[in-house]
């Protein structure tokens, strides 16, 4: 099914052809008719998916048949987790909104960043992408109205399901008119996430993408067995012997991201380290460093990884194993993804035996094992 049958204007299939998106995404082809046809949707889908432009796209064509808003009046919210979400998203709808025939202005706003140039940059603005926290910072310091907005997308929330989640929804919901096109994007279904489900949506379509697990054959997957003191030596091992450009490190925590990348760093090796404790910053331009291919290595913790978006990341390194199989599987599917071959290597301790035999079943593979006493290394 080509773009043209999905009801998108010329200049935003031209904005398409310029990208070189040659075809809709599976969620794209399911998800844009209906986001057109003004139903309330409920979509099961990864980061990688095509998910951001799926609702970018309709969501732009629904705009252009209504007036503008009166100012500071926002159109279009979008609630997302994290800061590196809110950018990725608004830098999405920038590079469309570029492409229509009417006004538009899009903005991301976030905590960790000072609340009074996001306010004077709020003039015009229609598809405003912000974390719940600071959107309740500035509608309470009147910065923004609701009256006209006409829809509500939730990205990725269920990694917004935190402590206190819950009250904030309550007060955002609290400030928006009833009627208007809601949009709920999950990487996974929950409890929780059909609690929101019914909370905010009305009489949805429900979209269902196939899992990265289905994915997984795409991805080659090595375990080395290590002792926990040769995990550092091993790391640099690799990434030297197997000549690694750009390859994404996991660890568990902030202190052993920036543990990590300091020990690299030491030997020679340019890397990075990005989690929550750095500042937003810092995080933008060492996300930019690795993109561009300046920093080689970038260390991460679970959370943060979410935001960055890389296609075609050719090496996911697992310094540490995640706690949930599901954020293993996230977190390989870094590699391998829109249809190209990653590698991705995960270093197993004696400690980790038991919970990645866990890991391994949950998502149906016996990772190849490689004894890294078997190799050269100091
Ligand atoms: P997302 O799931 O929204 O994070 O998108 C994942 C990546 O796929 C992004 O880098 C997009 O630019 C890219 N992408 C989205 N849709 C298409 C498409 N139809 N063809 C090629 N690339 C796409």
């Amino acid at each position: 099914m080509p773009f043209s049958s999905l009801g998108l204007s010329d200049s935003l299939q031209k904005a398409l052809l310029n990208l070189n998106y040659k075809a809709p995404y599976p969620i794209q082809q399911q998800a844009i008719p209906v986001i057109l046809s003004k139903k309330d949707l409920m979509g099961i889908a990864q980061t990688g998916s095509g998910k951001t432009a799926s609702y970018v796209l309709p969501t732009l064509m629904n705009l252009k048949d209504l007036p503008s808003a009166k100012n500071r009046h926002i159109r279009v919210l979008v609630l997302v987790p994290t800061r590196e979400l809110a950018i990725q998203v608004e830098t999405v709808f920038n590079q469309f909104g570029q492409h229509v025939d009417f006004p538009f202005k899009s903005m991301a706003v976030f905590g960790g960043a000072s609340i009074n140039p996001q306010m004077m940059k709020m003039n015009q603005v229609s598809v405003l992408v912000a974390t719940p926290g600071r959107l309740i910072e500035l509608k309470e310091s009147n910065a923004l109205h609701f009256e006209q907005l006409t829809m509500l997308i939730l990205d990725e929330a269920d990694k917004m399901l935190n402590v206190g989640f819950k009250d904030e929804m309550d007060k955002i919901l609290s400030f928006l008119p009833k009627k208007r096109q809601n949009l709920l994007f999950s990487a996974t279904l929950s409890e929780k996430i059909e609690e929101i489900k019914g909370i905010l949506l009305h009489e949805p379509e429900v979209i269902k993408i196939e899992s990265e697990e289905q994915n997984l054959d795409l991805i080659q997957q090595t375990a080395y067995s290590v002792e926990l003191d040769k995990r550092g030596p091993l790391l640099r091992h690799l990434i030297q012997s197997k000549s690694m450009k750009q390859v994404l490190v996991f660890t568990s925590s902030a202190y052993q991201c920036d543990l990590v990348s300091d020990k690299l760093r030491s030997n020679g090796i340019k890397a990075q380290a990005i989690h929550s404790r750095k500042s937003q910053g810092a995080r933008t331009s060492t996300i930019e460093a690795f993109k561009n291919g300046s920093v080689r290595v970038l260390v991460a913790t679970d959370l943060l990884a979410r935001g960055i978006d890389i296609v075609n990341l050719p090496f996911v390194i697992n310094y540490e194993l995640p706690r949930s199989p599901k954020d293993f599987i996230h977190r390989i599917g870094r590699t391998g993804r829109a249809e190209t071959n990653g590698e991705a290597i995960t270093l197993v301790t004696p400690e980790d035996e038991h919970h990645f035999k866990v890991i391994q079943k949950k998502m149906k593979k016996q990772v190849d094992r490689i004894d890294s006493r078997d190799l050269d290394f100091k």
